[in-house]
Parts: structure tokens; sequence; C-alpha cells
């Protein structure tokens, strides 16, 4: 076990202000790995100043030079990719194999896209007589969560950077050891002191006063839509800048004409992927009534396939686990089918959930509508395609999906969909398209150019 000591602020490691710690835990053996410094409002201050100071002369520098900062961040992430990945499966639990493929490969791949876009982006426009300069916000309090501990704080910082801002971090509780590596990434790709800080603590003492400080221009939070809310009104009252990344419960609709094996597999996989621990995962599958019950066998077939402790890693922490178990038990209750798993613990130790997957899940119960953030799948029968639209359309989130079927009938069906992002027959990822919510999902987009541009403010200059 390893004790840890300061926060990583002004370029140096200074040691906390307040005496509070957070324990580390082993989420596959429930063992206390380390302690981290449990940041107090005085440390979030003294890291807000840290900032502030450095925010003339960053925001002063060439974007060229911006580029060049950046792509060193990501050669040195790209560099330490293994020890990324062992501290990501060390906190969060992640099978290695999607450890080192997603949690250290992603932040590589999105850092330099932003490498290239500081150095392209058009700072500067002439709209008709009026020249248009983009500028950088100011000081940015990022707050985020455990799911995918590096690239959620890449796919703030980079793009904050890149616009020429300067950033205080408070990263999860759950995870604080990934974003003392990427303090040590930052301090040694030579990034200026005061760019980046960071500091550790619990959300509603370091990340509350973060979002609070009238230092900061912009809180970007990635997490609950419960403390989403809150902190888009503490900034609405400040009138100041936000960007919210929140929950999701997105559908994926397999029309009459897609290939049904490969639409079911693959969506069991996406939702089994990270433990379910991923806002995005197409947690409803749709299905036509003809071709339901063959699903239902696919979809409890593929998901068997994820043994606890191997393919599947556990969950985050105990308090994730019984809130997961307790959907389960709640699907049950409300009449759902249980054809796969179970609120049962699979294995002794670690926080493990079973894959699990419930069919004749109606739009009113509480597993077709609640973000779970587990290995559940929620199988729901449709008539026609109005009525899949108005199952897909019908809860308070809107962040992702995915449609499957023949590529027009898809593609149209997708435009009806309100949500911010559409796998269509499985679509790629793609660093640069923006990733965002409709509805209680969020306000903002993350990554691409729509990424880098929630770090700007825009000024017209006329002639
Ligand atoms: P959370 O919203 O409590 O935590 C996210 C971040 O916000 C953490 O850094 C946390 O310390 C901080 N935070 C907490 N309270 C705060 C406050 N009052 N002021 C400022 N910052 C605060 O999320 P959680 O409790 O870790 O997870 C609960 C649920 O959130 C999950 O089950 C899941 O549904 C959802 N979630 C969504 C995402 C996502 O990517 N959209 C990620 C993680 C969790």
């Amino acid at each position: 076990m390893k004790a840890h000591d300061g926060m990583y602020i002004g370029g140096v490691w200074r040691p906390a202000l307040g005496a509070g710690t957070i324990a580390v835990v082993d989420p596959a053996d429930e063992q206390v790995i380390a302690h981290v410094p449990a940041g107090s409002p005085e440390d979030v201050d003294a890291a807000v100043v840290a900032a502030r100071d450095a925010f003339p002369g960053w925001a002063a520098t060439a974007p060229a030079d911006r580029a060049a900062r950046i792509a060193a961040l990501r050669d040195v992430l790209a560099a330490r990719k293994d020890e990324v990945a062992a501290t990501v499966t060390a906190e969060l639990g992640a099978p290695p194999r999607l450890a080192e493929a997603v949690h250290a490969g992603l932040p590589v791949l999105v850092a330099g896209s932003y490498a290239e876009l500081a150095a392209s982006y058009a700072f500067e426009e002439t709209v008709g007589n009026s020249t248009v300069l983009h500028e950088p916000v100011g000081v940015v309090g990022a707050i985020t969560p455990w799911n995918y501990p590096l690239h959620q704080i890449v796919a703030k910082v980079a793009p904050a950077l890149a616009a020429g801002c300067t950033v205080v971090l408070k990263p999860a509780e759950d995870t604080p050891l990934t974003a003392r590596l990427f303090a040590e990434a930052v301090h040694e790709s030579g990034l200026p002191g005061g760019v980046f800080n960071l500091v550790t603590g619990l959300g509603p003492v370091a990340g509350q006063a973060l979002a609070e400080h009238p230092g900061v221009d912009l809180v970007s939070f990635t997490g609950s839509t419960a403390v989403g809310r809150r902190i888009g009104a503490t900034a609405g009252g400040a009138v100041k800048r936000v960007a919210l990344e929140l929950g999701g419960k997105s559908a994926n609709v397999i029309l009459p004409g897609a290939d049904l094996p490969r639409a079911v597999n693959a969506g069991i996989a996406n939702v089994m992927s990270n433990s379910g621990q991923t806002c995005s995962a197409w947690t409803r599958m749709l299905v036509h009534r003809d071709r339901y019950e063959e699903a239902v066998a696919l979809a409890a077939e593929a998901a068997a396939k994820y043994v606890p402790g191997d393919r599947l890693g556990p969950l985050v922490s105990a308090r994730q686990r019984d809130r997961v178990r307790g959907y389960i038990e709640q699907g049950v209750a409300e009449g759902a089918r249980l054809v796969a798993g179970g609120p049962e613990a699979p294995r002794e130790t670690g926080y493990y959930v079973s894959p699990t997957v419930f069919a004749d899940v109606t739009p009113d119960m509480t597993i077709a509508q609640e973000e779970i953030f587990g290995p559940v799948v929620s199988l729901m029968r449709y008539e026609d395609e109005d009525d899949a639209l108005r199952i897909a359309n019908g809860t308070v989130y809107g962040l992702a999906g995915a449609v499957w079927g023949e590529r027009d009938e898809a593609v149209a069906f997708a435009r009806r969909m309100d949500t911010g992002q559409v796998d269509i027959n499985g679509g790629r990822f793609n660093p640069l398209a923006p990733f965002g919510g409709y509805k209680q999902s969020g306000v903002g987009r993350e990554l691409g150019t729509h990424g880098l541009a929630e770090y700007l403010h825009t000024k017209s200059l006329q002639f």
C-alpha cells in the first residue's frame, strides 16, 4: 500500500493543506492499495490562484506552440501506456485487455487529435466586414468521474489547453491514482507551471469548492445527472459557463431488416464492456415482436460468455455494486423476466455483478427509465417503427443510441431519435465526432472541434 502526498499545483507537488485522506480500493479483491490526500477548499483556492496566474501567458502562447506541448503530452501518455493500463486495472478493476486498448489507448488518440486541432483551428475568421476572434474562456474547473478515468480527464484538459485555457482538475475519489499519473505526464511533457493543476478530494468538498470558486470561468463536469443539475444551478447563479456530460439510457434499435445475431451480439458486448459503466451504453435493446424470442435467446447466450473475473471486471465500488443489484431486484419485483444473471454475487470477493439480461421489460418499469450503470440489458418489444421510436425517445435522457437495419431505413430512424450520437449498423468510434447529450443527458459537446469551441469566447471586431 502506498501513501501519496501532495497536490500538483503551479508545476510542483505541494503538501496538501488539509489533513484528510482518501483510501483507494482495488475492486477486484477489496484491498486498500493506496491513500491520497483529500483536498480542502484551501487547496482548491491555491490551485485556482496558480491557474489564474498562468492564464495570461498560456493564452498568449501561439497556437502552434500549444499544439507542440499537447503533442509532447500525448507522447508521454503513449510512452507510459502500460503504467496507465495497470493503474486503471488496479483502481477501477478493468480487465487488462480493455485497460490497454481503451483506457490507455483512447486518451492518446484524443490528445493527438487536439495537438492537430490546436494547430489547425481557425482562432480568427473574417465574417463580412468583421474579424471574429475565438479567445480562451479563462480558468477551467474540470470535475471528472471514475468510469473512464484517463479518457474523461483528457477529453476536458486537451481541448482546454488547445483553446489557451488553464485548468484545475478534481478527479473522482474512486480513481485518483490515474489522475496523479496524468499530472506526472503533464510535468514530464514540460507544460509551464500552473497551466494544469490537480486537487484530489471528495465531491461535496473539493468538487463543490471548485464549482463555486469565483476565479473559475468555466466548469466542465461529467458524472451523475443529480450532481450535474446542482453544478448547473451554481454556475447559472454566477453567470459562469458550464458544460455537463451526464447520464444516459440509450436505445439499441434493431429494425426488422437487421442482421439479428450480429446486432444482438454487438448490443450485449457494448453493455458488458467496462462492466456496463459507460454513460453511452446501449442498455435498452428494442426488438420487433416477430423476432423477439429469437433475440432473447441470443442475448442470454451472448451474456453468459462474460464470465465475472475474466472478461467481465468488477464494478468500481461496493456502493455501485449494491446500487446495481438493487436495480436487478427491482426489475424482478416489477415483473421483468430474468433470462441471464441475477442479483446474487457471482464471486466471493470483489464487487462483481453477473451479466444480466431482462426480457419483457416495458417502458413504465424503473429498469427501463433509470441509468443502472452495471452489466444489465433490458430487452423491449415493439410493434412497429413508430412504437419503437416512442420507446427509444421515451426517457429523460438522450446521450447515444444505435440502429441496425437496411442503411437508408436506419438513417431515417436515427434522424428521428432525440439523442446526441447514433451508431448505424455498429459504426466505428470517431475521436473527432462531437459527443454529448440531448435532454437531461447534458449541455455542450466533447471531442473534435465542437469540444474545442466549448472553451472559447467569441469577440467581433467591426471595420
Ligand atoms: P457523481 O456525479 O457523484 O461524481 C462525479 C464527479 O463529481 C466526481 O469527481 C465527484 O467527486 C464529483 N462530485 C460529487 N458531488 C459533487 C458536488 N456536490 N459538487 C461538485 N462535484 C461533485 O457520480 P458517482 O456517484 O461517482 O456515480 C453515480 C452515478 O453517476 C452512476 O451510477 C452513474 O449513473 C452516473 N455516472 C455517469 C457518468 C458519465 O460518464 N456520464 C460517469 C460516472 C457516473
